[in-house]
């Protein structure tokens, strides 16, 4: 096997494998280091599996709505360990297709870890490979707080090697891993408080969003625990404890999960060999154009900090392909309005401004539309679900400029408006929509 290719590139997760399957259809010769099983974070502990169990913890909460609905259902139990099986074989079928897909495009996959020992050459097994580009895309893993104890704490990872539903669990952390996790546990049935270190939870996010978030928390049964740094953790003689910097102690736990944040995968990269720049956390500095600093070397996805999401890795690392290998030198993602969705219960989507960022970028030319109201599903039931929305404009033409909801169904609806935005839709756009009706996203197109 020849050591030289047209691009190597480091890490076999959304970005590196996009990078690499486009750049082979141009064809290119392409080798991928990743040393373990293919898909990387989103595939193995992050968007997959997450997924699956979110709609395990939806099932739940439909299971517990059936009667209101005249389902005559027995008590119910759920076995934890059942849906881990199904779920890890999902995932093992899900790498093998991506190993398959690779084969079949011709990249050539080194199960090894690879590191720079040159601005071209990337060292793995042994091996010294030489690449004309070479794409770093190694992505990141979940950090833990560096107080004593925090060893005692899983992270996300270990979430998904969980066997069965511990009972009570804490979750430090007010992120989107944070929320998803606890929304789960508390589906699924365990006793879950979060511990966060300001007012709440996902503080990035449109304050109408945060507060029908607090309150779907709170009647979930989730407590939320603010103002509370994490100092020490450990475990006591009935099971973990969370002692926060201001003396409190918090017992009992079966679970202590960190949710803190994520670290990139560039301490064992010798990146100072290549000469690449790193901002004072570890990421990946890029221009634009995912070029790093060093000539042909670039980098894409989660390792760059920058919107840590899948699809955006996926879309970095294609265009990247198109501009090296298809001749299409303007190609690169565009970072604005990228639509997001927290599997929280009930749902949260997102595209575009807060209503803050729009009136600090916009001022007084911003007009906000609200609309609140318990869906048509729990018309019927005694359980109150709710769903609230923001439509967020700019200017005389009232360009959209952010959405935000939460409630049944958000995570679906949001893909379609996202494309609107993009588009510039007006608010007259959407008030010349008609309507899907009954739907909760009818809303969006008949707010005042
Ligand atoms: P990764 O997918 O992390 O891939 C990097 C790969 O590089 C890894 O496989 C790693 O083994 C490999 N690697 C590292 N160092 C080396 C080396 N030296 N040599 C060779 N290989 C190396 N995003 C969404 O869009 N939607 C979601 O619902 C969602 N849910 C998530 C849930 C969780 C719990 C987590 C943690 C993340 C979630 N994300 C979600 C984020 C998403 O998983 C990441 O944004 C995405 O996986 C980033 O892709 P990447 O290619 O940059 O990195
Ligand atoms: P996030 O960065 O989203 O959130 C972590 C939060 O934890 C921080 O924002 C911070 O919030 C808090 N925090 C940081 N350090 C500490 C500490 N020492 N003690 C207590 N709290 C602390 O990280 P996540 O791990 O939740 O997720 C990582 C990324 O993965 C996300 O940003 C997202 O891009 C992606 N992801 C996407 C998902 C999706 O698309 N549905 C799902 C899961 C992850 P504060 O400042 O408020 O304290």
């Amino acid at each position: 096997m020849s050591l030289n290719f047209d691009l190597l590139v480091i890490g076999g997760g959304s970005g590196g494998l996009a990078a690499a399957q486009r750049a082979a259809e141009y064809g290119a010769s392409v080798a991928v280091f990743e040393p373990k099983p293919l898909g990387g974070t989103c595939v193995n502990v992050g968007c997959v599996p997450k997924k699956v169990m979110w709609s395990t913890a939806a099932l739940a909460h439909g299971l517990a709505d059936a009667s209101g609905y005249g389902f005559d259902l027995d008590s119910w139990r759920h076995d934890w360990g059942t849906i881990k099986t199904r779920r890890d074989a999902y995932v093992a079928r899900l790498n093998a297709i991506y190993a398959k897909n690779i084969e079949a495009k011709g990249v050539t996959h080194i199960a090894e870890n690879g590191y720079f020992t040159g601005s071209r050459t990337i060292s793995a097994g042994g091996k010294s490979y030489q690449g004309k580009h070479i794409i770093i895309a190694t992505g990141g893993y979940p950090a833990r707080p560096d107080i004593p104890g925090a060893e005692h704490g899983i992270t996300s990872d270990g979430f998904f090697e969980l066997d069965e539903r511990p009972d009570k669990v804490a979750i430090v952390g007010s992120g989107y891993v944070a929320v998803e996790l606890a929304g789960m546990f508390r589906g699924l049935g365990s006793e879950v408080s979060i511990f966060v270190r300001y007012d709440g939870v996902l503080r990035n996010f449109d304050d109408m969003i945060r507060q029908e978030l607090d309150d779907a928390l709170s009647k979930d049964g989730i407590t939320v625990v603010t103002e509370a740094i994490p100092s020490k953790a450990g475990t006591g003689h009935s099971g973990l404890f969370l002692e926060t910097r201001d003396g409190r102690v918090f017992n009992d736990f079966d679970c202590l999960l960190w949710a803190v944040g994520r670290k990139p995968n560039t301490e064992d990269l010798a990146l100072e060999k290549a000469g690449v720049d790193v901002d004072p956390r570890g990421f990946v500095l890029v221009d634009d154009f995912q070029n790093t600093g060093a000539e042909h070397i670039y980098a894409v996805g989660d390792v760059t900090g920058r919107v840590s999401l899948t699809p955006v890795a996926i879309a970095a690392g294609r265009r990247l392909a198109d501009r090296l290998f298809d001749n299409q030198p303007d190609r690169h993602l565009n970072y604005n309005n990228i639509a997001t969705v927290v599997f929280s219960h009930p749902p949260i989507g997102t595209v575009g401004l807060t209503e803050a960022e729009a009136r600090a970028e916009y001022g007084d030319i911003v007009k906000v539309y609200h609309s609140a109201f318990v869906p048509m599903y729990y018309a019927v039931l005694e359980s109150e679900g709710r769903a609230a929305m923001k439509l967020i404009t700019a200017g005389e033409q009232e360009k959209v400029v952010g959405i935000h909801v939460i409630g049944d169904g958000a995570d679906e609806m949001m893909q379609g408006f996202s494309v609107a935005i993009g588009m510039g839709a007006t608010k007259e756009d959407f008030d010349n929509t008609v309507a899907i009706h009954p739907t909760s996203a009818e809303e969006l197109v008949t707010m005042r």
